[in-house]
């Protein structure tokens, strides 16, 4: 990459390298913003294509920051900080491109910076929630377990959504305080509940690069007593992908422990297929984006009915995100049959002492259900 870049280089472009696997170059004459714009597609076509790299054929991708200045208030370093910013908006969407800096990502920057220092507030004064969410035996119609999700109310801004600040937290290095307070949390709770009632918890990808996953697992069911068979642990494919062995190694001490381990938003990623053969997985998750146009998409059902139809014989049960509408459930009933559903319809989290209330409960619709397959029948 050096070699290409270098080529540019000339009296009034100085290209040099940063550290690590990023360059910068500096163009101390530019007419306008699309003689940089020229300029820098330029370079980055170049980028394309194989790198010879001891006679071995790499391809590379390049992202790209650029900021342009006024001479008279050329501040570089100011600058290499706006640079840095457009890069991680190329890198954002999608790579092999760059990005002109522009106002709103300072804006975007600060936004985010502060979020983070809250976010650092929140976890260290242990003031996230966690709320559990039904999940449904199909055969019953009744709780069979509960998946605990993560609340942060923002002092100011109110909820923020976990979709948010559980990357936030990754990105800074402390999703693993949260995935403890929330183990912590879910394992207690559970223990109260009645004996049938299990607890699923979300464990971060970034949670699988250490080994201390499993002495957190092991802590949490120690400190509240809770039987290890009635804790469940939710990983994505995220988790599986970033290494193959160590997560696979960590997976099945987990599963020594007695611990249950789910594949969730199944059919978002690669949903590689060899997953469910090769992992010691016991439940598969269906991400809600395959529920969601069920009633007017055949193929969306053919996919879910084939889900459920390749998991089975793996020994491996299955759960349905998303049910919102009766129609949904409905259609699950009747042709997907999955073991367990999770949504809306059965109401969205709640408190632990909610799902104490709760345990018992029996939905209405196992009668609508009985008497829809009765129809079929006929
Ligand atoms: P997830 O693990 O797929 O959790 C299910 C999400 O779907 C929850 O969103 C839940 O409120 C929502 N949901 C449930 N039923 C329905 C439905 O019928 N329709 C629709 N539209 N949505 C439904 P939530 O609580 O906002 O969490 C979002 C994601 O944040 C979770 O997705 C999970 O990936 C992550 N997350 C939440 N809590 C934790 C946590 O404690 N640790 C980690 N690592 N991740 C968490
Ligand atoms: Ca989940
Ligand atoms: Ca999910």
């Amino acid at each position: 990459v050096a070699e290409r870049l270098g080529a540019i280089a000339k009296q009034d472009i100085t290209v040099s390298r940063f550290g690590g696997d990023e360059f910068m170059i500096f163009f101390d004459r530019v007419e306008d913003e699309s003689h940089l714009t020229s300029q820098l597609d330029e370079i980055f076509a170049g980028l394309q294509g194989e790198v010879d790299v001891a006679g071995h054929g790499l391809r590379i991708q390049a992202s790209g920051g650029a900021v342009l200045s006024r001479v008279k208030d050329t501040d570089v370093d100011a600058m290499i900080v706006k640079a840095d910013l457009a890069l991680y908006k190329a890198k954002e969407l999608g790579k092999n491109s760059w990005r002109l800096f522009e106002a709103s990502m300072d804006a975007a920057f600060r936004n985010r910076q502060l979020m983070k220092a809250d976010l650092r507030t929140a976890v260290e004064g242990k003031s996230l929630r966690v709320v559990y969410q039904p999940i449904v035996a199909m055969s019953t119609m009744r709780i069979a377990s509960c998946e605990a999700l993560c609340r942060w109310d923002h002092p100011d801004l109110g909820p923020i959504s976990p979709s948010i600040f559980i990357p936030l937290a990754e990105e800074m290095g402390i999703i693993s305080e949260i995935s403890t307070f929330v183990l912590q949390a879910a394992c207690a709770e559970c223990a109260k509940w009645p004996d049938q009632t299990s607890v699923s918890v979300n464990l971060s990808a970034k949670d699988f690069r250490s080994r201390d996953v499993i002495q957190k697992v092991r802590d949490a069911l120690a400190g509240t007593g809770l039987a290890a068979s009635r804790l469940e642990i939710e990983v994505t494919e995220t988790a599986l992908l970033d290494d193959k062995s160590l997560t696979r190694q960590y997976i099945e001490e987990l599963k020594q422990l007695g611990v249950r381990i789910a594949l969730d938003d199944f059919g978002t990623g690669y949903s590689s297929l060899s997953y469910l053969h090769k992992l010691p997985l016991d439940k598969i998750k269906i991400d809600r984006s395959f529920l969601m146009d069920v009633t007017q998409n055949p193929r969306s059902l053919e996919l879910l009915k084939g889900i459920v139809n390749l998991s089975r014989p793996l020994g491996l049960s299955v759960t349905v995100e998303g049910v919102e509408t009766f129609e949904q459930l409905k259609i699950l009933a009747l042709q997907v049959k999955p073991d367990l559903v999770q949504g809306f319809l059965f109401g969205s989290a709640l408190s632990a002492s909610g799902i104490e209330t709760m345990s018992n409960t029996v939905w209405p619709f196992a009668k609508d259900i009985r008497t829809a397959k009765k129809a079929v029948r006929r």
